[in-house]
């Protein structure tokens, strides 16, 4: 039986030389380095605007280097697909106005099922994204046990979405930092930030544990630790983390499609030849006081997901990304106790993933486990992002709860932050973002989205 007493990432993380001191002043602060964070800061800087990223780990440490990399269209929520669609064109630009790699490339994502309703919905599906120019190609059982030779098994049928593909997870963010402190923009490992300055009700500084930058724009970038940050100021932003648990395997395995997707087993395959292997939507609830807090708003999505989503450990209050408790300006914060938030992947997970992914995938008998690890995905009740500035305190962006598809839309996201800050035309229609959806649910010192 397979036992990981150990977790590390599957490749390491490209490490990122810090600009030496945070300035006095910017035009915009982003806080938190992951792809969200990295891509508002490029878009910003590309326009000019002097700009200074916070992170208080490492760029890309959390959940945009623990991802499974897909960048994809098949299958969104309405809302989401022309950020994913745009996301998907800036992801090939940047690579060429950039010169860096991201390690992206529109390998087409292999989805197959012996599930006849899954089927129909894939379906009605696709005759809705053709009503917004987007391809995607159903497969009969015939194309679809072709395209899925790898498993020795017939399949009823599938989709295959060929302008999808994948980014390498442990270089992205990286990637686009490097870009970013060509443009003249400056990154700052190691630097949480612990609150805002205000003056006169709106935005005035960010103050970190290196200092304050003075600044009329912050951008709450923090994936996991979006909702305590918010409620630090007052603002009721519903968020739940779940714990989700996925493991890499050496390369060696020949014929497999670069991304599959089947209920039993996802499979992608990685830079470095080795693949990534998980089960979609599989994770463990760790509860905190926050999860209960909003539990009123969760519970639909958690009853919707109950088969998938399984009650956790202590692991979330011991973390603190989910506290609710104030902390002080001029002390060290629980974003200092914890630099990379790095949870215990589920073993229960880990060996029936393995196991599936064996009696799926022949080749991969093959190969040995070379990493286990896990990764907290920060949710919206509606599992849409929230992206937009807070009504009640100007010059303040919240841009979180990207609900386990941010890494796709990171660029995209990232555009519109820049969109919104500049009043640039926005790349889609901002609205269906806005945090005001969740206003229902919005009390305290600053109550107003
Ligand atoms: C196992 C797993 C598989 C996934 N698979 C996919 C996939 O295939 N495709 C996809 O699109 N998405 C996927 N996702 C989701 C995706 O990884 C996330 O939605 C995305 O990375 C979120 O990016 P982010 O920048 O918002 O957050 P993060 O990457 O979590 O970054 C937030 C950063 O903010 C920093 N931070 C927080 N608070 C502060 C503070 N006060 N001061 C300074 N820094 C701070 C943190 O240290 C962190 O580095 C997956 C996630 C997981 C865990």
């Amino acid at each position: 039986m397979l036992i990981l007493e150990f977790h590390p990432m599957p490749a390491p993380l490209q490490p990122i030389q810090s600009t030496p001191q945070i300035p006095d002043r910017a035009d915009a602060v982003v806080i938190g380095g992951g792809i969200v964070g990295v891509f508002a800061a490029y878009y910003l800087t590309m326009r000019g605007l002097k700009v200074a990223l916070v992170e208080k780990g490492r760029i890309g440490a959390e959940q945009s280097s623990r991802n499974w990399g897909w960048c994809r269209q098949q299958n969104r929520d309405a809302r989401e697909l022309p950020m994913a669609t745009h996301s998907l064109d800036l992801w090939q630009r940047f690579g060429s106005e950039s010169g860096e790699n991201t390690g992206f490339t529109r390998c087409g994502l292999l989805y197959l099922s012996n599930d006849e309703r899954e089927l129909a919905t894939w379906a009605r599906w696709r005759d809705f994204a053709r009503t917004v120019g987007v391809t995607t190609r159903m497969l009969d059982s015939a194309a679809a046990t072709r395209h899925g030779h790898a498993t020795g098994r017939t399949w009823k049928g599938g989709v295959f979405s060929p302008t999808d593909g994948i980014a390498d997870p442990a270089s992205a963010a990286p990637a686009v930092a490097r870009a970013i402190l060509k443009q003249g923009g400056s990154v700052h490992q190691n630097c949480a930030a612990r609150g805002l300055e205000t003056a006169g009700g709106r935005v005035a500084g960010v103050i970190t544990e290196q200092g304050t930058i003075r600044t009329p724009i912050a951008i709450m970038a923090g994936g996991a630790w979006g909702s305590s940050f918010c409620n630090q100021l007052g603002i009721r932003f519903p968020q739940a983390s779940i714990r989700s648990s996925i493991l890499a395997v050496s390369p060696g395995a020949a014929g497999l499609p670069d991304a599959l997707h089947t209920a039993a087993i996802s499979v992608t395959r990685r830079g470095d030849g080795g693949y990534t292997l998980a089960i979609s939507g599989r994770g463990r609830v760790d509860p905190t006081l926050q999860q209960l807090r909003f539990a009123p708003q969760f519970l639909p999505m958690f009853r919707r997901r109950w088969r998938n989503l399984l009650p956790g450990g202590l692991g979330g209050i011991n973390a603190g990304h989910e506290t609710l408790r104030p902390w002080r300006l001029d002390r060290p914060t629980p974003m200092e106790r914890m630099r990379i938030l790095d949870p215990t992947p589920d073993q229960g997970t880990i060996q029936r993933t393995h196991r599936r992914a064996l009696d799926l995938l022949p080749a991969l008998r093959t190969t040995t486990v070379t990493a286990a690890w896990a990764g907290y995905i920060d949710s919206t009740p509606d599992g849409v992002p929230a992206i937009g500035e807070i009504g009640a305190l100007p010059g303040f962006i919240l841009a979180a709860g990207f609900s386990g598809h941010g890494f796709g839309i990171g660029p995209g996201a990232g555009h519109l932050i820049a969109d919104i800050i500049t009043g640039d035309a926005a790349i889609v229609e901002p609205g269906p973002y806005h945090p005001r959806r969740f206003a229902g649910f919005a009390v305290g010192k600053v109550a107003e989205f």
